[in-house]
């Protein structure tokens, strides 16, 4: 949000994040030092909410020249491995933004077992066997203390050799863990004795079968941030209740830890903000990973998915999810953006960017009858009227032309400013044609329509300046080449399937993919592959898909010129 000062200098408002950060160096906190992290678990593909966090965590650290590493949060190998760690360092580096260092949870899994077996030789961590049921059984109410374990108070002697244990091949899954013993009357509930280890027999994709228990998320995300030195430790706000628990224990840590206290001077702050939450989608990796294992989409790069490969692949910029995401803002309260700001981002940013190109996706014939049959002629076509240095490239203009079925009325009515027999229309590029008429099947379908072009209306000719209220796109039968054309949808057909009772695959618009097979393009735009950004003139943004080839064409449908979903949900 721009404010404007007193003496009328823009100066843009700055978030919470950015305040708290910047109390924090004016007084004096780490040296002026800044350092953040992003925390990606590799379980999974990022969507534009991690797009958030990383906007935010890489932003504050370009901005108070400090730096951003990364972490890949590690510590259940159940779930995680390469793949995913791979394609979250593209995503990122596609996002724009570049990391210090690259570190892992695991990295510290030997430190962290020792800081574990310092609590529990301090009385502070025991061995519980009970079952997780139970456990969550004692847990008590935010308004009801829990109960004791009755593992509590076992030796210290029995608790070390059977963490030992836990840490063997042998070891059971479920059948222990280690308890923080802490205090299980606390208000917060993260305090009644929390779950800090447990059991896993899954290979590490970093460690293989070093480990056979790891450190919970409350017991490795502190502790890793500061043996980092973060000095601001930003997340979302389902965090704020763990907030505490982090600072409880990078306080025991640096008990433990004698000379902490000299290299850090303070710990680590956690800052929470709010998620990012989409209409018409869901950002939850567990469903993500339902709709990809039952082949519900494509894959995670399906471009109906929320994932920044998804957005990438269906077109989207990404300075447009950039944009999108600093027009939302950061705030303490969570909410449900509307799908439609991100899209009206994606074609503020891709008008700018796109190659105009012409492409008929419902095909009828147009015979121009006064054109000489072999002629061909190669008209200009300015790549992008937005940007005053734009290059150009040519279209092949000639007798037979393909033109959108919805670009000709036989019985138009006064307002009907495309084709229509007896009124002009100007083909984009060319000339200016009258319609003489067209030929039907035995069904009435319109199978040729049939008009004169006017030689001295080529665009820059004098003829070519008389008032004529249609520009229609066209392309030359002989000179382009048959497309497919992927167009897109809402994913779900509710506006926020999160909230709803029903399964969410029950929620899945039927109609979010429509297939296009008879559609035509310019040799041009034939020619663009994947990552260059194109505008199907009165169309919309398109990209060439990863499917694409020489042989078979495809687009995707990036987003429509105008907000049709606007109109549609007002119709509902
Ligand atoms: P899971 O569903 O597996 O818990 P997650 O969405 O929390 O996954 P992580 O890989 O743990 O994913 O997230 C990395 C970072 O991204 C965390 O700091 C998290 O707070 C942030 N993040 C995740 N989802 C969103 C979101 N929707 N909006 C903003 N930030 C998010
Ligand atoms: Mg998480």
């Amino acid at each position: 949000m721009a404010i404007k000062t007193e003496n009328n200098d823009e100066k843009k408002s700055i978030s919470f994040v950015e305040q708290l950060v910047e109390d924090d160096l004016a007084a004096g906190k780490n040296g002026g030092r800044i350092q953040t992290r992003f925390p990606p678990e590799p379980n999974g593909y990022l969507h534009i909410g991690h797009a958030k966090a990383i906007c935010m965590d890489f932003g504050i650290a370009e901005k108070y020249r400090g730096v951003c590493n990364l972490r890949f949060d590690d510590t259940n190998p159940s779930k995680e491995n390469n793949e995913y760690v791979e394609n979250i360092l593209s995503d990122i580096r596609w996002l724009g933004f570049q990391w210090g260092e690259i570190f892992y949870a695991s990295d510290y899994f030997e430190k962290l077992w020792d800081f574990a077996i310092w609590l529990i030789k301090k009385g502070l961590a025991y061995v519980d066997e009970q079952s997780s049921e139970a456990i969550a059984q004692q847990k008590g109410t935010p308004t009801t203390p829990g109960t004791e374990s009755p593992y509590r108070n076992r030796p210290i002697e029995e608790n070390l050799a059977l963490f030992h244990q836990m840490n063997t091949p042998e070891a059971v899954e479920g059948s222990m863990v280690l308890r923080a013993k802490l205090d299980m009357a606390n208000d917060n509930m993260h305090f009644r004795d929390p779950i800090i280890y447990r059991i896993i027999q899954t290979p590490h994709h970093r460690t293989g079968t070093k480990w056979h228990c790891y450190p919970m998320y409350d017991f490795a995300h502190g502790q890793s941030d500061y043996f980092e030195g973060v000095t601001h430790s930003i997340c979302t706000l389902e965090f704020v209740p763990h907030r505490p628990l982090y600072d409880k224990l990078v306080d025991f840590l640096k008990e433990m830890d004698g000379t902490a206290d000299k290299l850090h001077d303070n710990r680590p702050r956690q800052i929470e903000f709010n998620r990012l939450n989409l209409t018409y989608t869901v950002m939850s990796k567990r469903k993500l990973h339902t709709l990809v294992d039952e082949h519900l989409v494509s894959g995670w790069d399906d471009p109906r998915m929320p994932t920044l490969t998804g957005m990438r692949r269906r077109g989207y910029s990404p300075e447009s999810i950039r944009m999108f995401i600093n027009s939302i803002g950061y705030t303490k309260f969570d909410a449900l953006n509307d799908m439609a700001l991100l899209e009206a981002s994606v074609r503020e940013d891709l008008n700018k960017k796109a190659i105009r190109v012409s492409a008929v996706l419902d095909p009828v014939k147009l015979v121009i009858t006064n054109y000489p049959d072999s002629q061909t002629e190669e008209m200009e076509a300015i790549d992008n009227p937005e940007d005053e240095h734009s290059k150009s490239h040519t279209i092949t203009f000639a007798k037979e032309l393909w033109i959108e079925r919805a670009d000709f009325m036989e019985d138009a009515p006064k307002k009907f400013f495309r084709m229509t027999p007896g009124k002009e229309v100007r083909l984009k590029n060319a000339y200016i044609v009258k319609c003489t008429g067209c030929t039907k099947d035995a069904d009435g379908n319109i199978t040729e329509i049939r008009a004169e072009y006017d030689p001295n209306s080529k665009s820059g000719m004098e003829g070519a300046n008389r008032k004529v209220k249609g520009t229609l796109h066209w392309v030359a039968v002989n000179h382009c080449q048959p497309a497919e054309v992927r167009e897109y949808d809402r994913l779900f057909s509710v506006e926020n399937p999160s909230a709803d009772e029903r399964d969410f695959r029950e929620l899945l618009n039927p109609e979010s993919l429509t297939v296009r097979t008879n559609c035509y393009v310019e040799n041009y735009a034939a020619a663009r592959k994947p990552g260059e950004y194109l505008q199907f003139q009165r169309t919309g943004y398109f990209m060439a898909d990863l499917d694409t080839t020489p042989e078979h064409l495809v687009f995707n449908k990036t987003v429509g010129l105008k907000d049709t979903w606007a109109k549609q949900s007002s119709k509902n």
